[in-house]
């Protein structure tokens, strides 16, 4: 009833290859394709162990249900051969469980006339025992479904190792996996034809079993070792999943498809959980998608992210689906820090601008500030025609002060002077030292009556004020010239002159008020 030769070699050693190969491929799950070549695999592995059964087994009855069993893994390995190279070939296609249930259709008919050959004899007829050198084989004719399976096999075959190969042809890995797609189908489809046509001499005799070893090692070298799978994708994915931004990929519905391990620490996504229902619930990404635009900027657990998005449309759709727009790839690079030195250079520079404009004594604007603000608003003056009017101010008998005091008193009376100055100005207008004891105010769309009322209320102020040095109480009285002006030239010294002239008539007629210009 059993029988142990040689013959028993070739499927045996398939089982164990295809067993080995699915066990190295046991870390690679994640790797598009990887599913697909399990199936290709187990096929093969299914169809020899029926084989080894059929060269273990004498009598007729167990090895014509042995030649049943191999069937199934015969019919079946084209589909998943078929499988493996779409998936392999494209990046975003997984055959879908419908296609793969019609691509089965054949197949599962042929495998019901397997098991019910005996009433019509369609897959095969005159099966008959044979011996050679002690060897007890199999032999059958094929019978007349065999040419409907047997093309609808090819046919699969030659399509998806079609796809491989233009796949292959854009790659710069060509030779080893470009050989193994070629050759493993035309290795298996040769060894079934001299089986099934009884091209042989050796009646019985399995040459599918030894198609298969030397396909299989074929498939192993050029597939699962070395070849497709350390290609490319591999790298990428490697790639992908060490960087350090966050890489999403999302549906239209926001609905999260895969992600990277950044991603899944930064978003606090559970790598095992049920991902595939959670969505992407950040306001500024749905607005993003529902604007179609391709950045954000957006703040997730006190960090800020630049997030770049991309379409992805898949390869083989002949028109972009309107009803169902592509699949995104969303790129988050954290710019917090890059932020963070943007912030810091912007405040660095305004307090620079604020340095540069003041007077570091009194606080208030320096001279540079005030000649700034000057043009800028005889600039205005020009288009608007609304008077302008100026002050100039000098502390009268500033030097007996500090002789008197000493400096630093005299700073504080300084000091004193700027606080009422700043009390007396507008959001408008502009108050600068602009010398030692030297002040100036710059009053847009002030009339000559309003900057006198201005310029008197502000050297009663500073007349009334008391500054006290070593319990002593320290005055000081200003002398105040005004000019305004509708129009101005273009020399704007001309009008601080004028002012000049005003102050220096204060002075001269006794100090302690405030004179026109002319
Ligand atoms: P006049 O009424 O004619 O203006 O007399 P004055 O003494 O105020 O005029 P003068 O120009 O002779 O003196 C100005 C003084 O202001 C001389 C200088 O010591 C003093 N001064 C200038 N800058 C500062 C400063 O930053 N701090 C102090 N404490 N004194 C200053
Ligand atoms: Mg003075
Ligand atoms: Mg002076």
């Amino acid at each position: 009833m059993f029988q142990l030769t040689l013959w028993s070699a070739p499927p045996f050693l398939v089982i164990l290859l295809t067993l080995w190969s699915m066990f190295s491929l046991r870390d690679k799950k994640h790797i598009p394709g990887t599913l697909a070549i399990n199936w290709v695999l187990a096929a093969a592995c299914f169809w020899c162990i029926a084989l080894l059964f059929r060269s273990l087994v004498t009598t007729i009855e167990l090895k014509i249900l042995a030649t049943q069993m191999a069937e199934i893994g015969m019919v079946f390995l084209p589909v998943a051969w078929f499988a493996f190279t779409v998936t392999y070939s494209n990046n975003e296609t997984t055959i879908s469980s419908r296609a793969l249930l019609a691509l089965a259709i054949v197949p599962c008919i042929t495998l019901g006339l397997a098991f019910t050959n005996e009433q019509h004899q369609l897959i095969w007829y005159q099966w008959q025992l044979t011996n050679l050198s002690e060897y007890i084989g199999l032999s059958f004719q094929a019978g007349s479904f065999f040419p409907i399976i047997a093309i609808y096999s090819f046919c699969l075959v030659l399509c998806g190792t079609a796809i491989a190969i233009n796949r292959h042809n854009q790659s710069q890995h060509k030779e080893l996996p470009i050989i193994t797609i070629c050759f493993t189908p035309i290795l298996i489809a040769a060894s079934i034809l001299i089986d099934e046509l009884r091209l042989t001499p050796f009646q019985g005799v399995e040459f599918t079993s030894l198609g298969l070893l030397l396909g299989g090692f074929l498939f192993r070298a050029g597939v699962v070792s070395a070849g497709i799978l350390s290609h490319m994708r591999i790298r990428r994915h490697t790639v992908v999943e060490q960087l350090s931004d966050m890489v999403i990929i999302i549906d239209s519905q926001a609905g999260i498809l895969d992600f990277n391990a950044a991603a899944a620490q930064g978003l606090h996504i559970q790598p095992n959980s049920n991902y595939k229902r959670e969505k992407l619930r950040l306001p500024a990404l749905l607005e993003m998608m529902r604007t179609n635009s391709s950045s954000t900027e957006l703040i997730i657990d006190a960090r800020t992210y630049d997030v770049r998005s991309t379409p992805l449309t898949p390869r083989f759709a002949p028109t972009p689906n309107m009803n169902k727009p592509a699949e995104r790839a969303l790129v988050f690079r954290d710019i917090t820090a890059s932020k963070e030195a943007q912030r810091a250079l912007l405040q660095a520079k305004l307090e620079l601008q604020t340095l540069a404009h003041t007077d570091p004594l009194t606080g208030l604007y320096n001279r540079r500030f005030f000649m700034q603000r000057l043009e800028e608003e005889a600039e205005r003056l020009r288009r608007h025609k609304n008077p302008l009017s100026c002050l100039l101010f000098d502390l009268d008998h500033f030097k007996i002060i500090n002789d008197t005091f000493g400096h630093d008193a005299g700073d504080k009376v300084l000091k004193m002077v700027a606080q009422k100055t700043l009390g007396a100005t507008r959001i408008t207008d502009v108050a600068a030292r602009i010398g030692g004891e030297e002040f100036a105010m710059l009053l847009p769309e002030t009339d000559t009556d309003g900057a006198l009322r201005l310029a008197n209320r502000l050297r009663e102020s500073i007349a009334k004020e008391c500054i006290y040095s070593e319990n002593r109480c320290v005055n000081v009285t200003t002398s105040i010239g005004v000019v305004t002006v509708d129009q101005v030239e273009d020399n704007l010294d001309s009008l601080l002159t004028q002012a000049d002239k005003a102050l220096y008539q204060a002075k001269n007629s006794g100090r302690n008020m405030v004179c026109i210009a002319d």
